[in-house]
């Protein structure tokens, strides 16, 4: 059974939660004309597939070119027939090249309805989150509790950097919907953020942080 995120007349937003590191895959659908789009295709392909029937979807899209979020692409996108696309700078990471890669601020149409990308590096050079109307598909740059994991303190200066600049400022029902497990809302990550950037914090703080550590 998949899970339903979202659903209305006009529009059904599924997650899919695939393989041994619980990635969500999301299938966003124009009820009206039945055009949808993927956001990541992790492993085992078959449940994505199973939650797309029926679905002419336009695009693959990529939160970022880690391989636990595209390891099921290549039989999706043979079933499917559709193009993927991934963030400049993370294409060179697919096992494949990507059919096109994605700009900040790309609008994504399916059938009536849009997805619009946003450019959030540091997690990856190239990653990217998608938001469509109050939904907010953060890939894993950001989570309940903090921001996705990051290489060096460079990296994470850029993530948190790529978070205040564009997702802590969307309206704050917003909801966050990560790239794993649950999700959380703008609202509640402005919280924990405000009380990170309250307190001192050592220069070389990377890896898996918590806005609460
Ligand atoms: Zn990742």
């Amino acid at each position: 059974m998949v899970p339903v995120v979202y659903q209305d007349g006009h529009a059904l937003l599924q997650r899919v939660v695939c393989g041994r590191f619980s990635n969500n895959a999301y299938v966003l659908v124009c009820r009206a004309t039945g055009e949808g789009l993927l956001v990541d295709a992790p492993e085992e392909p078959e449940k994505v597939l199973q939650a797309l029937q029926g679905v002419r979807v336009r695009a693959i899209l990529l939160t970022h070119r880690h391989p636990d979020h595209w390891a099921g692409l290549a039989s999706i996108k043979t079933a499917l027939h559709a193009p993927v696309g991934i963030g400049e700078a993370d294409a060179d990471g697919l096992p494949v090249p990507p059919d096109f890669v994605i700009a900040d601020g790309q609008v994504f149409p399916f059938g009536r309805l849009a997805l619009r990308a946003m450019a959030t590096p540091g997690h990856t050079p190239g990653s990217t989150c998608f938001l469509w109307g109050r939904y907010l598909l953060s890939g894993d740059t950001l989570f309940p509790g903090g921001p996705g994991h990051t290489r060096t303190p460079q990296d994470f200066r850029q993530i948190v950097e790529s978070i205040r600049r564009h997702l802590l400022v969307l309206p704050e029902e917003t909801v966050v919907l990560p790239g794993h497990g649950e999700g959380t809302t703008i609202g509640k990550a402005r919280e924990e953020y405000a009380l990170f950037a309250s307190r001192p914090h050592p220069p070389d703080l990377c890896g898996d942080v918590l806005w609460a550590g």
